[in-house]
């Protein structure tokens, strides 16, 4: 486990925006290097911030790198048509040609839909997302997924996580995920780099982003967790300690009975990715959801 006074950086707060892009562009590129060694990859952008940044970050210190921007349209009413352009437009300005993978389209609903039977949408979409991005990056060959999943995302994952005594998800969020089967790598690699120190960059390397957040998340709790997280930790390094302590108290779980019970994969039945189910929840939702809309018309 990593100290935690190896990753403090002193007077973020009062750094500059050349202080700011050196700490952002350092984290990222070391983090990466932990990697084992891959030559494509799969940057999801959604046409935030967090995406734009690293593609940013990707295209400028790894050049000899085959990147693929992909970017989910959710057919969320007036939001997800602009994300695509953030999305198209950044993919541009990194000179790269962005593949949009359109839900209505290719499987015949919107997240919209998908919300009147799953109320608590987030955690259905997300698993939607997570599935496709490994499928495309199945399908085209690539080595590893990157996200921009960041410090205050995971303080918040982990925390609710611990405090739903949810032990496997808190073992599961992690950094580094190598490849298992026909599951792609991931990598996080602003896990160590605050949301505000990305916004900083971001607005300092002048990228294009969308500002407007989904309209249609329940996010009340994680709003009320983050609130919470920026009372407890007052500045970046304190962050930065508390997710060391939970990833430590992950990594000990890990090795007790419960994380050594690890679920088995195997193939899903229907179409083949490893799940820990006879038959994927991406398969049992998609048909859920299908019925569901016909059954509707
Ligand atoms: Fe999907 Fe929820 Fe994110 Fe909206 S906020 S894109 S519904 S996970
Ligand atoms: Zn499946």
């Amino acid at each position: 486990m990593e100290k935690a006074r190896q990753i403090f950086t002193p007077k973020i707060l009062a750094s500059t925006g050349m202080d700011v892009k050196k700490i952002v562009e350092k984290r990222v590129m070391e983090e990466i290097r932990k990697y084992p060694p891959f030559k494509r990859v799969l940057i999801a952008l959604s046409g935030g911030k967090d995406s734009a940044s690293l593609l940013h970050i990707i295209k400028n210190f790894l050049p000899d790198k085959d990147i693929v921007p992909v970017h989910l349209n959710l057919g969320i009413d007036g939001f997800s048509e602009k994300s695509e352009e953030f999305a198209r437009m950044q993919a541009e300005e990194s000179g790269l040609e962005l593949t949009v993978f359109n839900l209505k389209k290719e499987l015949g609903f919107t997240i919209m839909d998908a919300k009147k039977l799953y109320p608590k949408i987030c955690s259905v979409c997300g698993g939607i997302k997570r599935y496709l991005l490994n499928k495309i990056a199945y399908e085209s060959g690539v080595d590893i997924i990157l996200t921009a999943h960041h410090l205050d995302d995971f303080l918040v994952r982990m925390l609710k996580s611990t405090l739903n005594a949810k032990v496997e998800e808190l073992i599961r969020f992690k950094p580094y995920l190598p490849r298992n089967g026909n599951l792609i790598a991931k990598g996080r690699p602003f896990w160590k780099v605050s949301e505000s120190l990305i916004l900083r960059y971001a607005s300092f390397e002048s990228l294009s982003f969308i500002t407007e957040r989904c309209p249609i998340g329940m996010k009340k709790n994680i709003e009320r967790l983050r609130r919470a997280i920026d009372i407890l930790a007052t500045n970046e390094n304190q962050k930065n300690i508390y997710l060391l302590s939970l990833m430590k108290i992950a990594e000990k779980l890990e090795k007790t009975e419960v994380g050594m019970g690890k679920t088995q994969l195997r193939p899903c039945s229907s179409c083949g990715f490893l799940s820990s189910n006879v038959i994927c929840s991406f398969c049992i939702r998609v048909k859920k959801i299908r019925s569901f809309i016909e059954e509707r018309k």
